[in-house]
């Protein structure tokens, strides 16, 4: 049976308007759209004025599935995914074992196919992300992986990661990289500056990741290969960027919604949560990654959703291990932080968490609000105020830098070519 969603505010991403509409689902396909549609022989829900957007696609999640399910699984992961207004997702390939050939592809693809999530896969550049051999590239990619990185670690040797790129260019896939140059990082836990001195923590200079960046930029240039730079978190990162599309070159970047609205003076109390890598940086570099997202140097704002179960978390900083949990707060996060202060419009937000991954990604009929396309939709009310809690977070993990925070701006239905995957439940709330 199909379904009409009456009286929603519509987001068409890619036109940049938001316009009262109805939409009709036929087939889990977005037959119509239209300002008024009536039917009596289809389930109909009206939205009353609540933004109708597409579901959002996140380039950057760790599901820990195989190895760490005690931290996340894929039917967790999902459901947080799901939550979070997302129905699109590329999975890290940090598990163990890792993806260096297709077997994990097949368990994620077994795993995973009756989720109603479009769940990507990537596949690790180097046999046990180690650096020093490729993966079976040619295997992956028939397998179906979308996308090779060794995410969480940099390809430091420069002819393994060229030759890589060489595949990658002949196999039309892209490369995602997580630069940072281990040795200027040097066991860094946190941003160096101001903060690291006054905490005595040691710091990851911003060096680290600027050399590593400009490194792959040249590798691109030479082999022609689709670079993607994962969680850039500096202003020095985002003008080589600039300047690396400048020269027409394959060449695109995401943030961090944490990097967006953080600050490493956040790390003040100590907060684990609040670890991880690419560290929290300057107000400087913050200013400097916004600017980059207003004016199309960075394409995509990407979760690296990271959960780590509490036990882990909660030990020493220098014990303890990067990375933050966020599918199901990552929109709320950047609609109080960015759209409700007007730093950016919801339609520019949209771009980056929609259209623009799914280009990347080279996703057919989706991220957009189209005739045609697939009805993957997120219903978001934007009077919806909810404290962060662990009972909200529905995925195994809260290593949440969020809880206790008020957020406004919440999923409240995510539909998945036309099915209703997730329904948000309001207690005390008409
Ligand atoms: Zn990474």
């Amino acid at each position: 049976m199909g379904m009409l969603i009456k009286n929603g505010n519509v987001v068409m991403v890619e036109d940049g308007k938001i316009s009262k509409m109805d939409v009709l689902i036929d087939k889990g396909i977005i037959a119509e759209i239209s300002p008024e549609i009536n039917r009596n022989d289809v389930e109909v829900i009206d939205i009353e004025e609540k933004f109708l957007i597409p579901g959002l696609i996140d380039m950057h999640v760790h599901f820990r599935d195989p190895g760490y399910t005690h931290k996340e699984d894929i039917h967790s992961g999902s459901k947080a995914a799901l939550a979070g207004g997302f129905t699109g997702v590329l999975m890290m390939p940090n598990t163990d074992p890792p993806p260096d050939n297709a077997t994990v592809v097949y368990y994620w693809k077994e795993k995973s196919k009756n989720i109603p999530l479009n769940i990507l896969f990537s596949g690790c550049i180097t046999k046990g992300r180690a650096g020093k051999e490729l993966s079976k590239l040619h295997e992956l990619k028939e397998a179906g992986v979308v996308a090779i990185t060794d995410d969480g670690n940099w390809v430091a040797n420069g002819a393994v990661f060229r030759h890589a790129m060489e595949y990658a260019a002949a196999l039309d896939l892209l490369v995602i990289t997580h630069a940072e140059e281990p040795t200027i990082a040097n066991r860094g836990v946190i941003n160096e500056g101001y903060w690291s001195t006054v905490l005595g923590l040691r710091g990851i200079p911003k060096a680290a990741e600027n050399v590593a960046i400009y490194r792959d930029i040249e590798i691109a240039k030479i082999t022609g290969a689709k670079l993607h730079v994962a969680h850039l978190s500096t202003a020095e990162g985002v003008r080589l960027v600039a300047a690396a599309k400048k020269l027409g070159l394959k060449v695109t970047a995401e943030v961090t919604p944490y990097h967006l609205v953080l600050t490493d003076e956040a790390l003040a109390g100590y907060d684990t949560n609040l670890k991880v890598n690419p560290p929290l940086r300057e107000a400087e570099e913050q200013k400097a990654l916004l600017k980059g997202l207003l004016e199309g140097v960075i394409d995509v704002i990407a979760t690296d959703h990271a959960p780590h179960a509490s036990y882990e978390k909660n030990v020493e900083f220098n014990d303890a291990p990067f990375g933050m949990e966020g599918l199901e707060t990552a929109f709320p996060v950047l609609y109080t932080e960015l759209v409700l202060t007007k730093k950016i419009t919801l339609e520019k937000l949209l771009l980056k968490m929609t259209v623009n991954p799914a280009k990347i990604l080279q996703l057919p009929k989706q991220g957009d609000i189209k005739k045609g396309n697939y009805a993957n939709l997120t219903i978001i009310d934007p009077k919806l105020t909810l404290k962060v809690s662990e009972e909200l977070l529905v995925g195994k993990s809260k290593n949440n830098p969020f809880l206790g925070k008020t957020l406004t701006g919440w999923p409240v239905m995510t539909i998945y070519q036309g099915i209703v995957a997730y329904q948000r439940l309001l207690k005390g709330v008409q």
